[in-house]
């Protein structure tokens, strides 16, 4: 990454190099004993079992573990320090909320002073970026052994050469996650902070255990760093020809299909959530795979599902306290219950991450309102545009009794993890895509039939279809027909999908129904793109649906 390296500690003596001086955090003013630096998987169950209550085993052989009250991600509660090197890069607003370094300091050393009241640390030192020329170090300093399982399955594992030369890290990740924000310090709204110096790269995390909070800090992280060296970091899956090396993306917001899709039997696996596209090709930045687990079957997944065993983290899951067995259809903690596995559990993972440049760059979207295609070919403008959207739709939460769904519109499908404006992805992936002549397609795994209460979700079936037959070539030469709201090029015949359901207002009991409901969708589109339409710097223009 090249990142500006701080300098290191000086060293206790240069004539006695043969006894390396113990491990010890003291540089940042922690002063625990026991730490424990990159554990094995065993030790950490070990470790696990005997000092957290909750954790236990799996029949399977995962650890189950439990984040607490927040079991996902805190968005509203993330903070970037404001500095002079950085603030002119930073896409300030609800995304990137501004603090002072002053601030930044108060919550460093409030997690600083818990993680100074636990008996023993936990330290991950590993990797993000397989290209090594783009490759970050990462210390995580923890206090649960589930967080060290975790960031363990997630970074790339180093060797013991590789460890034992590792150095100073890039970024240092402060979990100290069990001990809540002071709310009355300045710019807090919860008990819960999540604090990233842009500079001093370290990462702070008070009030959330939740596990995938420290992974996305990674790839905010990347997100600032990739961008400034030309790279495009991306939130999307990768999976490679088998003959050829070529990639193929799937970007799309949370349960729009990224993972599920991966895991894909004819393709190698790079991984499943968060990429890097540079000159040489793309590289994942992760060294494992953070899956969903709810109603996980063997059968519709069973890449997945024989992943999560001994070694993976089963995150907030119920299971049989007799048998151990875990139930996925268990949504009693959560329904974004999850699983964490290393990249080389999924049998056809490519190791060392890293493929050619992409053949194809496929938008995924959940779309609950069921008039987008199932799959629709995408010119250059109108990938421009569909990025920048980033649309996908939430099914309501049944509790409150409304069946309408949500639209969210999420730039470059990643927006909670941009740093830059959205325009600076949108023009290195307009660059990318044309120099590479990558083919773009806008992927539906939502709803069919109608939305969501009258149709049903499209069977992964057909999904995995689809996408077979955008990488085999078939559904370049398919015909096609031009959707009359939102314009873009529908093919009206695949390979193992009927015909019937390629076009969304044929599998409509009520065509006046669909018809309002598509010009409800295209005008939420355009209300959204207003507040990019001055500042978009690449070709977009007519790209989006027609009407007013
Ligand atoms: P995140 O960014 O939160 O990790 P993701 O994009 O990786 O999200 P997945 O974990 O792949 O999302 O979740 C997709 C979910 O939707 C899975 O539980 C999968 O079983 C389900 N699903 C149902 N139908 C489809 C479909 N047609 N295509 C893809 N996924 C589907
Ligand atoms: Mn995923």
């Amino acid at each position: 990454m090249s990142p500006t390296q701080t300098k290191s500690p000086p060293k206790s003596s240069p004539s006695q190099p043969e006894t390396p001086a113990p491990f010890d955090l003291g540089q940042y003013g922690l002063t625990v004993a026991e730490i424990h630096r990159n554990l094995s998987p065993a030790a950490l169950y070990r470790e696990a079992i005997r000092d957290d209550a909750k954790c236990d085993i799996a029949d399977s052989g995962a650890l189950i573990a439990f984040s607490g009250d927040k079991t996902g991600r805190s968005p509203k509660d993330k903070r970037i320090v404001e500095n002079p090197e950085s603030k002119d890069d930073v896409w300030w607003g609800s995304v990137n909320v501004p603090i002072d370094d002053e601030t930044f300091e108060v919550n460093r050393e409030r997690a600083i002073d818990y993680l100074n009241t636990r008996k023993k640390l936990y330290v991950v030192d590993a990797f993000a970026g397989w290209d090594p020329k783009y490759r970050a170090k990462i210390r995580v300093i923890c206090s649960r052994p589930y967080h060290a399982l975790f960031m363990h399955n997630m970074l790339i594992r180093p060797t013991a050469e590789e460890l034992a030369d590792f150095g100073t890290p890039h970024a240092v990740i402060f979990n100290a996650g069990e001990f809540p924000a002071n709310r009355r310090t300045k710019g807090m709204t919860s008990k819960t902070s999540i604090d990233l110096s842009l500079e001093r790269r370290e990462f702070v995390i008070l009030g959330t255990e939740y596990a995938g909070e420290m992974k996305k800090g990674v790839f905010t992280m990347m997100n600032y760093i990739g961008p400034k060296q030309g790279v495009l970091s991306m939130h999307c899956s990768a999976t490679a020809d088998k003959s050829n090396g070529r990639s193929s993306l799937l970007f799309g917001l949370s349960g729009t299909g990224k993972t599920t899709l991966s895991a894909d039997p004819n393709r190698l696996l790079i991984g499943d959530d968060e990429h890097c596209w540079s000159d040489q090709g793309i590289f994942n930045i992760e060294g494992g795979c953070y899956a969903k687990a709810i109603d996980l079957t063997p059968e519709a997944e069973p890449e997945i599902f024989q992943a999560l065993r001994f070694g993976a983290v089963l995150e907030n899951v119920g299971y049989d306290k007799d048998t151990h067995r875990v139930d996925f259809k268990d949504t009693s903690i959560t329904q974004n219950t999850r699983g964490a596995y290393p990249i080389e559990f999924i049998r056809n993972a490519k190791i060392p991450c890293v493929a050619g440049h992409p053949t194809d760059v496929i938008f995924l979207t959940c779309d609950a309102f069921g008039v987008l295609p199932p799959v629709s070919k995408l010119t250059p403008a109108q990938a421009m545009y569909h990025f920048i959207s980033g649309y996908t739709a939430k099914v309501a939460g049944t509790e409150m009794g409304v069946t309408e769904p949500q639209a969210t519109f999420s730039p470059c499908f990643g927006g909670p993890f941009l740093v830059w404006r959205p325009s600076k992805y949108a023009e290195l992936l307009a660059e990318k895509m044309n120099t590479h002549k990558a083919n773009a397609w806008l992927v539906n795994t939502g709803w069919s039939g109608g939305a969501y209460g009258v149709g049903s979700r499209m069977k992964l079936k057909i999904t995995r279809a689809i996408i077979n037959a955008i990488h085999s070539g078939a559904l370049s030469q398919a015909p096609i027909a031009t959707d009359p709201v939102f314009g873009f090029a529908v093919p009206t015949s695949c390979p193992e999908v009927p015909a019937e359901i390629l076009v969304p207002r044929n599998t409509w009991g009520d065509k006046a129904s669909f018809d309002a409901t598509a010009q409800k969708l295209a005008k939420l589109f355009r209300d959204n793109f207003e507040k990019y339409a001055d500042g978009a710097s690449v070709e977009v223009k007519g790209a989006g649906p027609s009407g007013k």
